[in-house]
């Protein structure tokens, strides 16, 4: 078993040091997550990881669809950043919205958000039932990648329906994940971690 099997959630909680050792900026545009927050700060992702995504993406561009990362690699003392800056704005609601220092997938370099180009104009609005969303639930599975917080699945990941949010976890377990229509969770809570 290799490390993109990892499962982080609420209960298993990745250590503030944790950092990938091989993060690359995947893409220089200036419309992404980060840059709203941080001109410096661009998407990045595990560099063994990369090439899976732009395999996706290159057979994606072939029937018209053209997906970007938006936000990959997030830091343990971002999230809590994040974390404590909702706090300040909405209370103990933020609790519900964002997850826990540790307990987000972005801390592991492994998970992405998606965006859009659609006729030359970048979006981050990713909606169910957009073209994009509906060719990565057929085929982000050939590529490693699964949606990571399906809808229906809220009562067992924790987490509200993300069509944006997808998870690198090997070509392997992503097609067992994807034939069984299992979560990570679930897939643990069976075969046993
Ligand atoms: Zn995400």
């Amino acid at each position: 078993m290799n490390d993109y099997t990892i499962l982080v959630n609420h209960e298993y909680l990745l250590p503030r040091d944790y950092v990938p050792k091989n993060l690359v900026v995947t893409d220089e545009n200036e419309n992404n997550f980060h840059h709203y927050k941080d001109p410096s700060l661009k998407p990045m992702i595990r560099a063994d990881v990369l090439p899976y995504f732009l395999k996706m993406q290159k057979a994606a561009l072939e029937v018209g669809v053209h997906i970007l990362i938006d936000s990959g690699y997030r830091s343990y003392d971002y999230q809590e950043f994040v974390l404590k800056k909702n706090i300040l704005e909405k209370g103990d609601e933020a609790y519900a919205t964002v997850a826990l220092p540790g307990a987000s997938e972005h801390q592991t370099g492994l998970a992405i958000d998606i965006a859009y180009y659609r006729d030359g104009v970048y979006t981050d609005a990713v909606y169910d039932g957009d073209k994009e969303v509906e060719w990565l639930k057929e085929n982000s599975y050939k590529f490693g990648f699964v949606l990571r917080y399906p809808k229906g699945k809220e009562s067992i990941t924790h987490i509200s329906y993300e069509p944006w949010h997808y998870r690198f976890v090997g070509l392997e377990l992503a097609r067992k994940l994807w034939e069984q229509d299992f979560t990570l969770e679930e897939y643990y809570e069976k075969n046993g971690k």
